[in-house]
């Protein structure tokens, strides 16, 4: 693994947005002409590795210069967005590839390959995944949002890529972040994990749920928690939260303390719930896993969030 089981990927992103700069377009141009700008691409969601990085421990993106884009890319990829600069001041833009654009013919062959997002997560250098989450979020919403939702018109890109803007009734169009309450209800020594319906199979995983419209984190937290499991919230706390580019949703982790043990199950949503004591809770997050009555499951891996709202809930004694 390319990082400590202690860090949450997809978070720690490495460059300053500069959000200021992506309203001024003589700037943007002058970036995207600039030889020491560099583009990273995603194609069907996926981020491209470079073949180079292969042989070096954790994978990075494939980097290419900017300028010359016009060279090496389809005429069907996205605009450009940018992502922002690192500390010496040059620039980084996303662009997705065509669909049925092959990597193996042309002049970018032999040069990047792509990776499952949730896959890269393990073998990526932590800088580069983030950078590839934000990128893949960013790029999917442009795809999804080609039309106006106020007036149906044909929408174009604006800001750096930052907004989309309808020329006919002038609405802005700004990236979606969906809040999703990720909870580990605890009582005591004990805390609580579900498997929802179609679970791979030996995975068991907080119970988690979107956040309505007019609702506070922990307010969304113990409704979830009542609907789910019958049990009743007495109060939360927010103990990490992390970016989840599947497509947009930002995962907001809780601990939550729970009146009692009595489950009552929404079998619509999930098909088991289990209380756990912190030493079992340290076997599902190891990889043995868990045995009970014959029946061995385990904690997510480490690229989910849920993975760390259990350990740390363990590591607090
Ligand atoms: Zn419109």
């Amino acid at each position: 693994m390319s990082h400590s089981s202690n860090f949450i990927p997809f978070t720690a992103f490495p460059l300053d947005r500069a959000s200021a700069l992506r309203r001024d377009g003589e700037q943007m141009e002058a970036l995207l002409h600039h030889p020491d700008s560099d583009l990273i691409l995603i194609q069907d969601g996926k981020p491209v590795l470079s073949q180079d990085s292969r042989s070096h421990g954790a994978r990075k993106l494939l980097r290419l210069a900017c300028a010359t884009r016009a060279a090496f890319l389809p005429k069907s990829s996205s605009e450009p967005v940018l992502m922002g600069l690192d500390e010496q001041g040059r620039a980084t833009f996303a662009t997705s590839l065509p669909a049925r654009f092959d990597l193996d013919e042309g002049p970018l062959q032999g040069l990047g390959e792509t990776e499952d997002l949730r896959m890269a997560a393990g073998i990526m250098h932590m800088p580069d995944l983030a950078l590839a989450g934000t990128a893949k979020a960013i790029l999917d919403w442009h795809s999804r949002h080609s039309y106006c939702a106020n007036c149906g018109e044909a929408t174009h890109m604006a800001e750096a890529g930052w907004k989309r803007a309808c020329p006919s009734c002038k609405t802005e169009h700004f990236p979606r972040t969906d809040p999703v309450a990720i909870m580990l209800a605890v009582k005591g020594d004990q805390c609580l994990l579900g498997r929802g319906i179609g679970f791979r199979a030996g995975y068991i995983s907080a119970l988690a749920g979107f956040i309505e419209p007019g609702e506070t984190i922990e307010e969304g937290c113990a409704r979830e928690l009542f609907e789910e499991a019958g049990v009743k919230m007495t109060r939360a706390r927010i103990v990490a939260n992390q970016p989840w580019p599947f497509p947009s949703q930002l995962m907001v982790g809780l601990i939550a303390e729970v009146e009692s043990f009595d489950l009552t199950i929404d079998t619509h949503e999930i098909s088991q719930a289990i209380w756990y004591s912190k030493d079992e809770a340290r076997q599902l997050l190891s990889e043995g896993g868990c045995t009970r009555d014959g029946v061995t499951l385990r904690a997510p891996p480490p690229v989910a969030i849920a993975h760390h709202l259990i350990r740390i809930w363990v590591e607090e004694g």
